[in-house]
């Protein structure tokens, strides 16, 4: 199935509710969209997959082994968790084991801090790489004797052109290049000079070590590229030891050599590099010749990919830093209480291809709907409270109501919600002026508390301001359990909390972080910044929880019934004020809602 197919097949299952994406009940509906008694299916196949099956049948390898490896330069996001899975994926499935390599070849960028963040982000995926964290920079000394193995071979060369001429010799796509006048100095010369850069009697850039391949070759990457340089910085595992460093066209594929990998699984921009990453294998003699493999990037709808532009979103503040919940950085996804399933969930869905892969975030939402849905404790959360009294309620009276932790789940347990006089309902589940098919409360009419009672609104309080303050209302006590009130039928069911037995709570609701689908397109610019959604946070100060919530723990997810799934934020959370982020509405409102009407939520 083509991929696009899939993110619209997902959008139209999904069904609009109304007052801003809160969900209505009906007495007889289910809550759950989940199909129980499903087995889970196979994970659906894909051309990679295909490669290994072959492999493993004619007996080319016994086993696969494959590398995730990420450049320390920047924190990962939802794009790299798509490698992840499959780098550790193929391996997992099929035996065999996946290296976790950091690509610290350029000594400039990288920072240790990130490579701490980014094997917390692999954990968190729930993938394990054993003994095997290795660095290409673990590998420089070997590198530097594959490199010996050419100069001798009369594979490499010393070239002593500026970068600048360099760049004039290759030639451009339509005209061949030509040779550099160093191109033919000795090997004897040539391990000189090597040597002699190595101990770092030159300065940057006044050699470089190249493949000797042909100027003349269609692909530009086969234009004698460079394999080392001279940089006099000091690296952040190797220190002062180095001043030359390889390219990434050398290093990479000689790590895969030296690591026993079989697959070498990355994304298509590396295609036109494959030719050049066989050629250095076989005449560097490299001990083994892994075969490399493309696949296409992830790209996901109102958010953006590129390491550039995540830097960017932190650097000027647009965001309160990597780990805010609206970034598609893992640790932004996880602090916003994504599980790690949805995303293993996510990328299978999203699948391995060739063709392009731009993805609707809604799929995404979906992926954790789906695993919060059946994992997620149940809870009430009133955001907007609106007082209701029952009048008819004995105020020194607390009536504790019993009420599933999981409807679909009853090993899940039970939980008790306590009923008095004064309860909260949300704002928006009363309506003065309601219109035709409003199932909620109503002056005169009744509707069901979850769990509880039906109550009837007798009247309606106002400050002096004239705005609704409180509702006066009476209860039924005949309707316990679901009981039907004498001759009448009540089809609304709202959840409410206790007023004075509950627990005050910050809640932060998050919505896309751009509003439009491929953030900078329309305009001639490309300034992506411009389509930033200036509703992506809304913070609701006044919440209250059920009185069963004290002392969630940090990282916690529950559904808020009828509101969505949230998370007890890990960092500003405490016990005496829980801070819940919502991770996603319980139904998606944005595909059918006009963008005005978006903005206006
Ligand atoms: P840069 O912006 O520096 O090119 P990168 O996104 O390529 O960064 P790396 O740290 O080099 O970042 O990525 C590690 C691995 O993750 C690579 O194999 C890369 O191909 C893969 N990867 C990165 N972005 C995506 C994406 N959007 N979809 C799928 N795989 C990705
Ligand atoms: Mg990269």
């Amino acid at each position: 199935m083509h991929r696009q197919e899939t993110s619209s097949i997902l959008c139209n299952s999904l069904e609009l509710r109304k007052s801003h994406g809160i969900k209505f009940y009906l007495e007889s509906a289910s809550v759950s969209s989940m199909n129980e008694n499903q087995t889970p299916a196979p994970p659906p196949s894909h051309f990679i997959r295909k490669i290994i099956e072959a492999d493993l049948e004619s007996g080319k390898h016994q086993q696969v082994v494959t590398r995730f490896p990420p450049e320390p330069n920047g924190f990962l996001h939802i794009g790299h968790a798509k490698s992840i899975f499959l780098n550790f994926g193929m391996p997992r499935d099929y035996g065999g084991h996946c290296f976790m390599r950091f690509d610290d070849t350029n000594p400039v960028k990288e920072d240790a801090t990130y490579s701490q963040a980014i094997l917390e982000d692999v954990r968190w995926l729930g993938f394990d790489w054993g003994n095997r964290l290795t660095h290409a920079s673990d590998y420089f000394e070997k590198l530097y004797e594959f490199a010996c193995v050419l100069i001798r071979r009369g594979k490499a060369y010393v070239d002593s052109l500026s970068a600048e001429k360099i760049r004039e010799y290759r030639g451009t796509l339509t005209e061949p290049g030509s040779n550099s006048p160093f191109r033919d100095r000795t090997i004897e010369e040539n391990l000189d000079l090597f040597q002699r850069m190595r101990d770092g009697e030159f300065e940057d850039g006044s050699h470089v070590l190249r493949a000797k391949i042909d100027m003349a070759a269609p692909n530009i990457h086969m234009r004698d590229p460079t394999l080392y340089r001279i940089r006099k910085v000091s690296h952040h595992r190797t220190g002062n030891a180095w001043c030359i460093y390889p390219m990434y066209d050398f290093t990479h594929c000689l790590s895969d050599a030296l690591e026993g990998v079989t697959h070498s699984l990355c994304t298509l921009e590396f295609e036109d590099n494959r030719p050049l990453y066989d050629w250095v294998l076989q005449e560097a003699e490299a001990p083994c010749l892994p075969k490399q493999y493309e696949f296409s990037r992830l790209n996901l709808q109102y958010t953006v990919l590129s390491k550039r532009k995540l830097i960017q979103l932190v650097e000027e503040n647009h965001v309160e830093g990597w780990d805010d919940p609206r970034m598609p950085s893992l640790i932004g996804i996880r602090r916003r209480g994504f599980p790690p399933e949805s995303i293993r969930l996510f990328c299978e869905r999203i699948g391995i291809s060739k063709s392009e892969n731009n993805i609707d975030f809604s799929v995404l939402e979906d992926c954790a709907r789906e695993v919060l849905n059946q994992d997620a404790p149940r809870a009430f959360a009133v955001l907007k409270p609106l007082k209701v009294v029952i009048t008819n309620f004995p105020e020194d009276q607390v009536e504790m109501l019993d009420a599933p932790v999981h409807p679909q789940n009853p090993e899940a347990g039970r939980r008790s919600l306590p009923l008095t006089r004064e309860i909260l309902i949300e704002e928006d589940d009363f309506l003065e002026d309601p219109p035709r098919k409003f199932f909620r409360l109503a002056p005169g009419k009744e509707v069901r508390l979850r769990y509880g009672y039906v109550i009837r609104c007798d009247e309606v309080v106002r400050d002096d301001s004239g705005k609704i303050s409180e509702l006066r209302c009476t209860y039924d006590p005949q309707t316990a359990k679901g009981a039907q009130p004498e001759g009448r039928k009540v089809k609304g069911i709202i959840h409410w909390v206790s007023a004075t037995q509950s627990i005050s709570t910050e809640v932060r609701l998050y919505d896309r972080l751009f509003r439009e689908a491929s953030p900078g397109s329309k305009h001639e610019d490309g300034d992506f910044l411009r389509d930033l959604n200036p509703d992506s946070i809304q913070i609701l100060k006044n919440c209250r929880l059920e009185a069963g919530m004290k002392n969630v723990e940090k990282g916690s997810r529950y559904q808020f019934e009828r509101l969505g799934y949230f998370c007890a934020d890990l960092k500003n959370s405490s016990n005496e004020l829980p801070v819940f982020n919502r991770i996603v509405t319980l139904r998606d409102t944005w595909a059918k809602l006009t963008k005005s009407d978006q903005l206006k939520k």
